[in-house]
């Protein structure tokens, strides 16, 4: 049996026993029934009751039932009501219908009689409820929808750094008033067309094109670019893809960020170390080879203190002089004048002579130290061999000085799509997990038990990066404390 549950119904009848009757059928087929005798009292209940069905006798005494529907009809839209009715007066149940009741029902009727033209009531009050709720719920979903696009494009044109989004052919789907202050674009421009048509840098739009079209799913393989407008100004833009539910590529985001002022700071304080340390590195050097002589000149027992105290002072010549050496490194390649010749470089020959070259240095602590090639000979790079020789000089130096006597390094080079590979393992102090990406950092040092007393600069790995940067390569460490480390580097090899 179709259940009712929480429908409530009058009956109004001037009769007790239909009134009665009524409530008993209305009982077994699940609704609760509510009885009045009259219009008065039924209008009375209406007031405290949420009534849902009203069963309405039109011939009663005192309040006649056409003036009750009147009365219900001002009081309420939904509530349905159903004449009860003689055979006499079907015209009159006509005229209540047309004033607003949903159906009749003849006198006398029989429990089945009633049961169905209550339930069908009843299911049309249901109908108008599940309109009513899917209708609100629609417009809350629009609304919802609406408020949140409009929230994030405000977000968007609020944006104090450029924003424009590309399709993967390279359109421009959406650009913010940053971008094109930025850019220097009218700010009527609107978008639609290929990225290159308001960017003037191509290296940024072939860039922002590959990422759209799905080329990047690494995101951490993806460069910040920076390039000048022709003005002074300095611009970083940096792109990431745009992600659809299933993470397929829908385009790409770039944001721009005008870097001028950070850039003039930078070239500034480089200046200043690098005019510092011009200055420093003569007198310094003086100093250096002074000590050396006046320890070559010292003879005598009595003298063996002295020159000692002096040995100790000239291993911290040499150490601020290499200090400086690399100050001077790092603030050339910072001002990017540090003269690159790039030129066909053989990278395993290189590598082998830099092995060669640090042979002595692990031999000293006991320590192995290998090259593995792949058998099919590397591609040529096009690239300044000198920075490459200070790149992996730095990196199996490092491997030498944080590995114990007697420990492993291993250096392997292949190839991994456009890239050579090239990686510098040993099994050494390692790195904890918290230092990895401070280590990049100028003058960063990792002060533990182990290499507290290793005397360096905290500027090698800076200049590698530096270095690397400027011939597009990429670097990345791995390394577990008390076990050993893997430095690994990416050079794209320009075909
Ligand atoms: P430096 O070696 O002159 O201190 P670097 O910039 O080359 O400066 O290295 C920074 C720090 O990173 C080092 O002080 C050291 O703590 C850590 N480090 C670098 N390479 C290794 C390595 N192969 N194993 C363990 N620690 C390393």
């Amino acid at each position: 049996m179709e259940t009712a549950s929480g429908a409530t119904v009058m009956v109004v009848d001037d009769e007790q026993d239909i009134r009665d009757a009524s409530e008993r059928i209305l009982n077994r087929a699940g609704f609760q029934a509510l009885k009045a005798s009259g219009g008065d009292e039924a209008l009375d209940i209406l007031e405290k009751e949420r009534i849902d069905i009203v069963l309405l006798d039109l011939k009663m005494p005192g309040m006649d039932g056409l003036e009750v529907l009147k009365r219900i009809r001002q009081l309420s839209e939904t509530i349905q009501v159903i004449v009860i009715t003689g055979y006499a007066t079907v015209e009159t149940a006509i005229e209540a219908m047309k004033k607003g009741a949903y159906d009749f029902i003849p006198k006398p009727f029989e429990p089945d009689q009633l049961r169905i033209v209550v339930n069908r009531a009843w299911e049309k009050i249901r109908f108008i409820q599940e309109a009513h709720r899917l209708e609100q719920e629609r417009s809350r979903t629009l609304y919802d929808l609406d408020t949140e696009k409009s929230r994030i494009r405000t977000i968007i044109e609020s944006f104090p750094s450029g924003v424009v989004v590309i399709d993967p052919k390279g359109h421009v789907v959406l650009m913010n008033p940053a971008f094109k202050k930025l850019i220097g674009l009218d700010p009527g421009v609107t978008p639609g067309r290929p990225i290159k048509d308001y960017l003037p840098n191509s290296e940024v739009c072939r860039m922002a094109l590959e990422i759209s079209q799905g080329k990047h799913v690494d995101f951490d393989d993806i460069p910040n670019l920076e390039f000048s407008l022709g003005d002074n100004r300095y611009i970083m833009a940096r792109g990431r893809p745009v992600l659809g539910q299933k993470k397929e590529c829908l385009g790409a985001i770039l944001n721009l960020v005008d870097i001028t002022s950070m850039r003039l700071l930078d070239q500034l304080k480089s200046e200043f170390v690098a005019k510092v340390s011009h200055e420093l590195r003569s007198p310094l050097s003086t100093i250096h080879e002074q000590l050396a002589i006046v320890i070559r000149d010292m003879v005598g027992e009595e003298t063996i203190q002295d020159q000692h105290i002096l040995a100790r002072a000239r291993e911290k010549t040499k150490g601020l002089i290499s200090l400086i050496g690399d100050l001077l490194d790092l603030s050339r390649i910072e001002e990017g004048i540090i003269c690159h010749e790039p030129q066909p470089v053989r990278l395993d020959e290189l590598l082998k002579n830099i092995i060669d070259f640090l042979k002595p240095s692990a031999q000293k602590k006991n320590q192995s130290l290998t090259l593995s090639l792949p058998e099919q000979a590397l591609p040529e790079l096009v690239a300044d061999p000198i920075a490459l020789e200070s790149i992996f000089g730095n990196l199996i130096t490092n491997a030498i000085n944080y590995t114990q006597d007697g420990g492993e390094i291993n250096v392997t080079a292949d190839m991994a799509g456009i890239n050579i590979r090239i990686r510098v393992k040993d099994n050494g102090f390692g790195i904890a997990d918290k230092y990895l990406d401070k280590i990049f950092e100028r003058f960063y040092r990792v002060k533990d038990d182990k290499t507290r007393y290793i005397t360096g600069t905290g500027l090698g790995l800076p200049i590698v990066k530096g270095l690397l940067d400027s011939i597009g390569g990429i670097i990345d460490v791995e390394s577990e404390f008390g076990k050993g480390s893997v430095f690994t580097v990416l050079i794209p090899v320009k075909l």
